[in-house]
């Protein structure tokens, strides 16, 4: 749709397979466009297409004009290649911010990413809200993966925090999370961080979210987050909650991407 010769933002969604969690992911970003007013369309292939299917989804995406941002909702099942796959999207309409590109400047110094990742930025904006500026701070990151704890490292690192990368090899995890002003976890281990993990005072940012059995719930499981809320909550400062907290922020950035993809393809600078 064209209004006064600017084209309305449009986000293409892009699942392969019937994996139920990235279907209910796939809604909540067409039902977020909904409620921001930019157009979306979806693309769907059985778990039995081959690379070059998906390839040719993404070449006509990319050429199509009423398009502004692609999304291929990730995990992708065996045997399709991700890295391939996130290549490429049209760097300007790479809205996720997985593009190979977008994630090597935000490595380099004085360089940022065109668009970067949805969750890490949604990550960076509740701390800036919290803390404001964030030089100097101590920064512990838990999980180094290349959709959340490493690039939320590296956009930790051009706030001019110091940053902690801690993965699964690590060792005296609590006393290093100790020393932080600031925690993120995205490990994807239930109630994994406690409270004496915990400096009083500090911000914590639970990203993990994993699923947990429960009775009383009528699905039959509940969400919980990696960060023992219970705990945590009495000595942090401030922290963000599963559900709720980073996973609506997530959303919220890819709607903010779009919208920054459609002004840069139409010659505005963005927002
Ligand atoms: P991932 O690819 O599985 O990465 C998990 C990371 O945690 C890895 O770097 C791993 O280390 C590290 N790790 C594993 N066990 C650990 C331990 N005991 N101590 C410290 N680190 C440990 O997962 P992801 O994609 O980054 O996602 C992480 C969590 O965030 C998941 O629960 C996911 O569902 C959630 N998530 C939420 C959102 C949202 O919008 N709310 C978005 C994305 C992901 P190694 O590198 O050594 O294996």
């Amino acid at each position: 749709m064209v209004k006064d010769g600017l084209r309305r933002p449009g986000l293409a969604t892009v699942l392969v397979g019937e994996d139920p969690a990235s279907q209910l992911y796939v809604r909540m970003k067409h039902a977020a466009c909904v409620e921001a007013g930019i157009e979306s369309f979806h693309y769907s292939l059985p778990v039995t297409a081959c690379q070059s299917a998906l390839d040719a989804v993404i070449d006509h995406l990319n050429q199509d004009d009423q398009v502004s941002g692609i999304l291929v909702q990730l995990p992708l099942p065996d045997p399709f290649d991700a890295e391939q796959t996130l290549r490429r999207v049209a760097l300007a309409k790479d809205v996720d911010g997985f593009h190979p590109v977008n994630i090597g400047r935000l490595a380099q110094k004085g360089r940022t990413a065109l668009l970067p990742p949805c969750t890490p930025l949604g990550i960076l904006t509740l701390l800036k809200l919290e803390i404001g500026n964030l030089a100097g701070k101590n920064a512990v990151v838990l999980g180094r993966s290349n959709v959340v704890g490493m690039p939320t490292a590296l956009m930790l690192v051009k706030e001019d925090a110091t940053v902690t990368i801690c993965h699964s090899r690590s060792e005296n995890l609590p006393a290093i999370c100790r020393g932080a002003d600031i925690l993120v976890s995205a490990v994807g281990k239930p109630a994994y961080v406690k409270g004496d993990w915990v400096r009083e005072g500090a911000v914590v940012i639970d990203v993990g979210i994993s699923r947990v059995p429960d009775e009383r719930s009528v699905r039959g499981y509940r969400m919980v987050g990696d960060v023992d809320f219970a705990e945590v909550s009495k000595v942090a400062s401030a922290m963000t909650k599963v559900t709720g907290g980073v996973g609506p922020m997530t959303i919220a950035m890819l709607m903010r991407n779009t919208l920054a993809a459609a002004q840069m393809q139409q010659g505005m600078q963005p927002a």
